[in-house]
């Protein structure tokens, strides 16, 4: 009989997830299957949970395999895959990240290289888990990895605590940061202190930012904030309204307000807000938005007078994921990297995990399947 693996089945909107188990694929020629060691909660899968995106009107047949931040070791490689996507060689074993959706190689996008923005990136993910490979996501005892993948070995000093938040949070706001210009001496504001805002203090302070703001209200995420290399918080218990933090954003960078800007909410009532801390010339850098059809209004010419700019960032390149690990492993020292995961959970208290996560004082969650 052929092996099986567990997974987390996402039942779809308003729905909990389920307990499967299916045969565990056979790498075709690329593809790498992924044995799972850890899998985090991210916002963005918070978001699906609470019905925020509806998946299903969205042409996804349910059940489906959630779960994209997440890291493990080499279960089998497919037919011509011998080295990580850095030439390292590669074997059954290794401790390995990957990136987590997969540009087509061949599509207008891609084309330009502009590969994080290849409409069927993350194709795999439209298929029902009852589809082979069945193991579409992180939740889940194994992760069939396709052709055309980035993956990169990790050295032994990075944990896998420390490892799992680097395919999605601490590579989106290293790619973030690039996208939008960052240069050493500018200064960055940050709304939200979950995952990537905490990571997003780390990657400015070794881009050499002068000032990094946090604004957050919550103790844990705070502290964290601090380690991380937050200069100055913004404690939103104490600045209660936008007008005061706007005010206080201006105040700590000479009344000219942040060069940068990130959105790591997620939720469109923070962006008028933070649009008005950047200083002109300056960039919004949106990352958290990406709740489809919710809307909020803001003045164009707030953009226009200052010559801002607004910029939607969603996924990297793969140079982007080794840039984050690289950055890791140098600075594995300076920055407390297992304290992104706050809590662990077994793969089968999987529901509970996400329901903690939802009452915000979990900074991150994380799944590990036995
Ligand atoms: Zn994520
Ligand atoms: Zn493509």
């Amino acid at each position: 009989m052929a092996q099986t693996g567990k997974l987390a089945a996402w039942m779809g909107k308003g729905k909990t997830f389920e307990i499967r188990e299916y045969p565990v694929p056979d790498p075709k020629p690329g593809a790498v299957v992924i044995k799972i060691a850890l899998a985090n909660v991210c916002g963005s899968d918070m978001h699906y949970w609470k019905g925020e995106l509806d998946m299903e009107k969205r042409g996804r047949t349910m059940p489906i395999n959630p779960g994209h931040e997440h890291m493990g070791t080499v279960f089998k490689l497919g037919a011509g895959v011998t080295t990580d996507s850095s030439g390292q060689p590669l074997r059954e074993g290794d401790r390995v990240i990957y990136r987590y959706f997969i540009p087509c190689g061949r599509c207008k996008a891609c084309l330009r290289r502009q590969f994080k923005s290849c409409p069927t990136r993350q194709s795999n993910w439209s298929v029902t888990c009852d589809v082979w490979p069945h193991f579409q996501g992180g939740y889940g005892d194994y992760f069939y990895l396709g052709p055309n993948h980035a993956i990169f070995k990790l050295p032994a000093a990075i944990t896998d605590a420390m490892a799992a938040g680097i395919n999605c949070a601490f590579a989106q706001v290293y790619a973030g940061l690039e996208f939008a210009g960052f240069k050493g001496g500018q200064t960055v504001a940050i709304q939200g202190a979950g995952g990537l805002g905490i990571y997003t203090c780390a990657v400015a302070r070794e881009f050499g930012a002068s000032k990094i703001i946090m604004i957050d209200g919550i103790d844990e995420r705070l502290e964290l904030a601090r380690a991380f290399g937050a200069d100055e918080i913004v404690d939103m218990r104490q600045y209660r309204t936008p007008a005061e933090r706007i005010a206080r954003v201006k105040a700590l960078t000479d009344d000219w307000g942040a060069d940068h800007v990130l959105e790591l909410v997620g939720n469109p009532h923070v962006v008028d807000e933070g649009l008005r801390m950047v200083a002109p010339e300056g960039a919004y850098i949106d990352i958290g938005n990406i709740n489809a059809g919710w809307e909020t209004t803001i003045d164009p010419s707030w953009l226009v007078f200052g010559n801002r700019r607004f910029l939607g960032v969603m996924h990297y390149e793969a140079e982007h994921l080794k840039g984050a690990l690289d950055l890791m492993v140098r600075t594995r020292q300076r920055y407390p990297y297992e304290k992104i995961i706050s809590h662990t959970f077994p793969l089968e208290k999987i529901n509970e995990a996400f329901r903690q996560q939802e009452d915000g004082h979990i900074t991150r969650g994380a799944i590990a399947p036995a």
